[in-house]
């Protein structure tokens, strides 16, 4: 934990009022200011104590904080710094490593998912007794959405009309065996404005999952580099929050690895979808799409990587297309990578409280542009027993647009 990040916290405490846990708890030692207390009496000596790991492993790495310190403190370093620490230095229960163990063994690789996605949907049916086996398992069953169709997409798809850019596809572990609809739909919509989009068949994970989790992400950056570096391509476009923050990250990941990495890093112009679509500029037709839509920012779209208005604009430029806001927009939905499994009651708390503001807009559908918000809010939905509402990713409300499939399109799931 680099004491220079740790003194800039004046503790002012502005960053109270957006941080969930402290708006779940109202308990200082789950406040930003609280856990950079912590760190700094780790800093000064005081082992790691369970109570101390504690409030990190609540912390949901939504970045919230950062957004609203007006310091400037860059608490998302030193939470990152800080995981690490407690993975080394904290010894969790046999329970929690094997659920850990079991998370890490399966969500970074595609073809696992694969294997596991009919056990998992049949593990649902098997909730009620998995919840007494495990909270986690629980919360795994009633989170996984219903089988979708899969989609085998090529590895180039050419731009419809005069070519403008060469983009790479990262095509996201969960979002590529749970929601490939929006992988295709994200194609089309680049390919429709211009791009010839490269999907290199053979690529891995991005190491989001691991990053924010303190473990270690190097060998996940270094393959996606090489992955994309291969593939030629002007920009990197991802359409999953969590994996095009981490790959935003990669020059200060591999900082101290030797072979020119950082600047392989810096190199690759990673860019999320809405943020692309907007720098790129539409050419594409709009066609009209009536239907009310709620969009929920994803806190590594809007706090991490700043990108907020972006999807708005698109999303508004679409004829007959109402868009309103989610009161607490910045709060986060609970999700938070894989918060949901390892801290499965918080996170139901904050589920449960965006679901009724998300429900309290009225509108047709949910737009969200990372799959386990997605995922965690359509399970709050579902609890609430006031009905559901279509979710969708921005990608797919933009191809509707496009190819001018009307609202029924948004069949979400
Ligand atoms: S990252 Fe989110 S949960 Fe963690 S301290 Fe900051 S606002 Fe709170
Ligand atoms: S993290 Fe920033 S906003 Fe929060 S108490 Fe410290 S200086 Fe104030």
């Amino acid at each position: 934990m680099d004491p220079e990040l740790i003194k800039d916290c004046v503790h002012c405490g502005f960053c109270l009022p957006t941080c969930p846990t402290y708006v779940l708890w109202g308990e200082e030692m789950d406040s930003p200011r609280g856990r950079i207390h912590l760190m700094a009496q780790h800093v000064e000596g005081t082992p790691v104590t369970p109570e101390m790991a504690g409030h990190f492993d609540a912390c949901l790495g939504c970045m919230a904080c950062v957004t609203a310190c007006p310091s400037g403190v860059r608490y998302d370093r030193l939470i990152e710094q800080t995981r690490a620490v407690v993975e080394r230095e904290h010894v969790r229960t046999p329970e929690e490593r094997a659920i850990r163990e079991l998370v890490f063994t399966l969500f970074p690789y595609r073809r696992r998912l694969r294997a596991l996605r009919l056990p998992i949907r049949l593990a649902t049916r098997l909730r009620p007794f998995l919840e007494r086996v495990h909270p986690s398992l629980g919360a795994m069953a009633e989170l996984v959405p219903p089988p979708a169709r899969p989609v085998r997409l090529p590895p180039r798809v050419h731009a419809v009309g005069r070519r403008r850019a060469t983009v790479g596809m990262l095509v996201g572990c969960v979002q590529s065996q749970f929601f490939p609809q929006v992988n295709a739909a994200t194609a089309r919509v680049l390919a429709l404005e211009g791009c010839d989009v490269v999907i290199p068949p053979r690529q891995g994970c991005c190491g989001a999952l691991s990053l924010h989790s303190g473990r270690d992400a190097r060998r996940f950056a270094k393959r996606t580099i090489e992955t994309f570096e291969r593939a030629g391509v002007e920009a990197v476009v991802v359409n999953v929050a969590g994996c095009g923050s981490s790959m935003k990250e990669y020059a200060e990941v591999l900082k101290d690895e030797p072979g020119g990495w950082a600047e392989r890093a810096a190199a690759l112009r990673v860019r999320d979808l809405a943020e692309y679509l907007v720098e790129l500029g539409p050419v594409a037709p709009r066609h009209p799409l009536p239907v009310t839509v709620a969009y929920h920012d994803a806190c590594h779209l809007a706090h991490a990587q700043g990108v907020r208005s972006q999807p708005r604009e698109l999303l508004r430029a679409i004829p007959g297309l109402e868009l309103r806001e989610i009161a607490e927009s910045a709060v986060c939905c609970g999700s938070a990578g894989t918060y949901n499994l390892f801290q499965p009651g918080p996170a139901r708390d904050l589920g449960d409280r965006k679901a009724r503001h998300v429900l309290a807009t009225r509108a047709d559908v949910l737009v969200s542009a990372n799959p386990g918000c997605s995922m965690q809010i359509a399970a709050a939905m579902r609890r609430s027993g006031e009905g559901g509402m279509r979710v969708a990713h921005t990608a797919e409300v933009l191809d509707a647009s496009l190819r001018g499939l009307g609202a029924r399109a948004l069949g979400g799931r």
